[in-house]
C-alpha cells in the first residue's frame, strides 16, 4: 500500500515536471505564453504540452513548440505547497460557513459578511434560495473564493 502510494507520487511528479509551465488547460484558447493550441494542432498534430497528450499520441505526429518549458522539482514542490495551502484555508473556513448557512434553504437569497477565519478580513457569503448553496469570497487577495 505504502509502496504503491509512493510509486504514484513519483509518477505524478514526473508528469508534472514534463508538463510545460505555460500549460493552463485546453479549455483556454492560448497557453500562458500566448501560443494558440489550435495552431499547434494544425495537421492533426498532438499537443506537446503534457504527457497526458503525448503518451497517447500513437502514430500521430507530436507538435513542437518553441515556448515549451519543462518544470523543475522546485516548481513541483511549490505547486504542492500551494495546493496544500488552499486545502488548509478551506478547512479553516468551512465550519464558519456551515454555521452561517440556514437549513432549510432560505425563501430568498441571503447574503452577509463575516470575519474570515483565515485572514480576519471580510468574507462575503451568499446563500441561494434556489438550491441552498453558499458562495463565498474573501476581500483579501489570494485568500478564499468559491462557487459551490
Ligand atoms: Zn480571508
Amino acid at each position: 500500500m505504502g509502496a504503491l502510494a509512493k510509486q504514484s507520487e513519483v509518477a505524478e511528479r514526473a508528469d508534472f515536471m514534463a508538463t510545460c509551465k505555460h500549460f493552463n488547460g485546453i479549455q483556454n484558447e492560448c497557453c500562458k505564453a500566448r501560443v494558440r493550441f489550435s495552431a499547434l494542432r494544425l495537421g492533426d498534430k498532438v499537443l506537446p504540452c503534457a504527457p497526458v497528450f503525448t503518451r497517447h499520441a500513437g502514430s500521430k505526429p507530436i507538435a513542437t513548440c518553441a515556448d515549451f518549458r519543462e518544470q523543475s522539482e522546485q516548481d513541483y514542490l511549490d505547486d504542492r505547497a500551494e495546493t496544500q495551502a488552499v486545502i488548509d484555508r478551506f478547512t479553516k473556513v468551512m465550519p464558519a460557513v456551515r454555521a452561517w448557512r440556514t437549513h432549510p434553504k432560505p425563501a430568498v437569497d441571503r447574503s452577509g459578511v463575516i470575519e474570515c477565519p483565515v485572514c480576519k478580513g471580510e468574507l462575503s457569503l451568499r446563500q441561494s434560495h434556489y438550491n441552498g448553496h453558499v458562495h463565498g469570497h474573501c476581500a483579501t487577495p489570494g485568500c478564499v473564493s468559491w462557487v459551490e
